[in-house]
C-alpha cells in the first residue's frame, strides 16, 4: 500500500475501500489514470460503453490499457441507448433531459461499485472550474488528485506524451471531448468535423432526429436546428466563417494574458466545449 492509499484508505471507518476510476476516453481521465498507476496500485479502471462512441475513444481505451498494464474493465449497460429511446418515447437527450448520462454512465457505475465503500478519483484540472453530474451515492467518496496536487492542463498534456499514449485521436480531427458520437455538447463546428470525417455516423444521428417525430414530436441535437439543415453546404461554411472569427476573437483576448495563464490552460473554453457536462462522459 503506497502513502497514497493509506491517507485515502484512513478517511473510512471499518471496510477499506475499493480504489475505482472512470474513464471516458477524455485526455484528463486518461492521465489520472497513469498518475495514479503507481500510487494507487490496487485501483480498479473502469470505461462504461455506451456502444455509441466514437471509433477514436475505443482505440484510446484499448491503448491506455497497454500503458497501464492492466485490464480496463467495459461496463456495458444492460439495456441500450435504442432501448431507452423507445422507453422515453423518442425525447433525445439533451442538457435539459440528461436521462444518457443517467442511464448509460451513472446507473452502471453505480452498480458495478455497490454498496461498499468506494474511492471515486475524478480526473478534474486545478485550471478548471467545472462542475458536473458524478454519482452522489453516500458510499461513494470522490477525490480529485489532480487539484489537489496543482496540476493543471500542461502537466495533463505532458504526463500523456510521456506515457507515449499522447491526445485522444479525436483531437486530430477537431473533436474537443470525448463520448457518444452524437452528443448534444458538441458545438456545431464539431458536427461539421464529424460530418467531414465519419459522414457514416453523421447520418446515424440525423436518423435519431428523424425518427423521434414517429414519437409524436420532433427533437433535435442541436437546438434548433436539424441536423439535415446544418449539413448544407452554405451552412457548413457559415459555421466555419464562424467558429473561424470567434476563435480569432479569443486568440486576440489571449494577447493580454500572463504566460502563466496561457501555459496553465485558464482560457475558460480551452477545450472549446461546455465546462459543466457530464463528467463522467467527458472528463
Ligand atoms: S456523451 Fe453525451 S450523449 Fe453520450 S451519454 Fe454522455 S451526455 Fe449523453
Amino acid at each position: 500500500m503506497t502513502a497514497y492509499t493509506a491517507q485515502m484508505d484512513s478517511m473510512f471507518t471499518g471496510e477499506p475501500p475499493r480504489h475505482i476510476l472512470s474513464l471516458s476516453g477524455g485526455k484528463d481521465s486518461a492521465a489520472l489514470a497513469i498518475y495514479l498507476r503507481d500510487r494507487v496500485p490496487d485501483i480498479e479502471y473502469i470505461f462504461h460503453d455506451t456502444d455509441k462512441e466514437l471509433p477514436e475513444t475505443y482505440d484510446y481505451i484499448s491503448r491506455l490499457e497497454a500503458v497501464l498494464g492492466k485490464p480496463i474493465v467495459r461496463t456495458t449497460p444492460t439495456d441500450s441507448f435504442d432501448h431507452w429511446l423507445t422507453v422515453y418515447r423518442g425525447m433525445l437527450p439533451s442538457n435539459h433531459r440528461r436521462w444518457c448520462t443517467k442511464m448509460l454512465k451513472l446507473k452502471p457505475f453505480e452498480d458495478y461499485v455497490g454498496n461498499g465503500p468506494v474511492v471515486n478519483y475524478v480526473g478534474l484540472r486545478a485550471d478548471e472550474n467545472r462542475t458536473g453530474y458524478i454519482s452522489t451515492k453516500p458510499n461513494i467518496m470522490a477525490v480529485y488528485p489532480f487539484q489537489d496536487d496543482g496540476l493543471v492542463r500542461a502537466d495533463i498534456i505532458r504526463i500523456l506524451e510521456d506515457s507515449g499514449l499522447g491526445l485522444p485521436p479525436y483531437m486530430n480531427w477537431g473533436r474537443s471531448r470525448s463520448g457518444c458520437y452524437f452528443c448534444f455538447y458538441q458545438q456545431k463546428i464539431e458536427w461539421v468535423r464529424l460530418l467531414e470525417t465519419h459522414p457514416a455516423l453523421f447520418e446515424l444521428a440525423m436518423g435519431y432526429e428523424e425518427r423521434s417525430v414517429q414519437f409524436g414530436e420532433q427533437f433535435y441535437w442541436v437546438k434548433n436546428e436539424p441536423l439535415r439543415q446544418l449539413k448544407e453546404p452554405t451552412r457548413v461554411e457559415r459555421i466555419k466563417l464562424d467558429w473561424e472569427k470567434s476563435e480569432q476573437r479569443k486568440k486576440d483576448r489571449r494577447g493580454n494574458r500572463s504566460l502563466i495563464e496561457t501555459l496553465g490552460g485558464l482560457e475558460p473554453e480551452d477545450d472549446g466545449h461546455l465546462r459543466d457536462g457530464c463528467l463522467v462522459c467527458s472528463i
